[in-house]
């Protein structure tokens, strides 16, 4: 039996980006805390399959897809869960995109895209459910940083840029509407290797670099993060808002590690 603040039992939470990699993990680790989960994205079959683990944990889910640049299909989303179980209680905005390229060479349409999905994905969805959540004066939003939303990270100036303000947004809309019931947080892993980063980090002197500057020397594993998403998702984070929970292996801390 665990704590009784980290019981997400009869809460209902809608994961964007949870169709893959970390967001799949939080899904996991939210239905294993007793939430019901949607895991969502834009591919039909992954979001089909996301569903599919959630039930087999246990607990209930729907399936449809979505896509964070077109604010419809996050309003259709919210309603159709809004239909199925009533409320929305915790939502995690993990949709992402990433390109490496050198700045002056990086096509604008690039930036803007990873800006449209990073940035403004983020802020469609804490507007259409914080929206919602504010009504029923409780919500928990968790928003994904990274560690470009502290440091510079080579190459990656659009996605450190998203990120930034993410951790920018996250701030603001947490003391917007903390008087509201509506704690927002943001986790900020370390480097896990994910769809999103194996071909940056396989074999290659940047993979080498961010393992030496990790003082726990590797990579983390998805399921890592889920301890800290269920613990912001939860009763026991009810006074804890506008905070960005780092789970890096203590990469931000260090200095030199040798
Ligand atoms: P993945 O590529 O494995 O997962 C990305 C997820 O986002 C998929 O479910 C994808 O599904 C979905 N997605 C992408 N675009 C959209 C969109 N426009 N609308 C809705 N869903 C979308 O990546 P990760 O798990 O690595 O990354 C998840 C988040 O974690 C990102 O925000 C990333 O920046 C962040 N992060 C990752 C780190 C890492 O080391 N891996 C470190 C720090 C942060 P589909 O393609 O079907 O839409």
């Amino acid at each position: 039996m665990g704590h009784p603040l980290l019981d997400l039992t009869n809460k209902t939470a809608v994961v964007i980006g949870g169709t893959s990699g970390i967001g799949l993990a939080l899904a996991r680790g939210l239905a294993q805390a007793g939430a019901n989960v949607v895991p969502t994205g834009r591919r039909d079959e992954q979001v089909r399959a996301a569903t599919a683990e959630v039930v087999a944990l246990g607990r209930r889910s729907l399936a449809q897809t979505c896509d964070v640049t077109d604010n419809g299909s996050i309003e259709r989303l919210l309603q159709s869960v809004r239909s199925e179980f009533g409320s929305v209680e915790i939502l995690v905005n993990c949709a992402g995109r990433t390109k490496r390229m050198p700045t002056l060479d990086f096509p604008e349409a690039e930036w803007n895209a990873i800006m449209e999905t990073n940035l403004y994905g983020t802020l469609r969805a804490c507007r259409v459910f914080g929206r919602h959540m504010i009504e029923k004066r409780y919500g928990r939003i968790i928003n994904i940083g990274s560690l470009s939303s502290f440091v510079g990270l080579f190459e990656v100036a659009a996605y450190g840029a998203s990120k930034s303000a993410v951790a920018s947004l996250t701030k603001t809309l947490a003391i917007e509407w903390a008087a509201s019931g509506v704690c927002v947080n943001a986790l900020v892993p370390g480097v896990l290797r994910t769809n999103l980063n194996a071909a940056l980090l396989d074999g290659t002197e940047r993979g080498r670099e961010f393992l030496m500057r990790t003082p726990m020397r590797r990579f983390g594993k998805i399921e890592e993060l889920a301890g800290a998403a269920v613990f912001l998702a939860s009763d026991a984070a009810s006074f804890l808002t506008g905070h960005l929970l780092v789970v890096d292996g203590g990469i931000l801390a260090s200095g030199v590690n040798q």
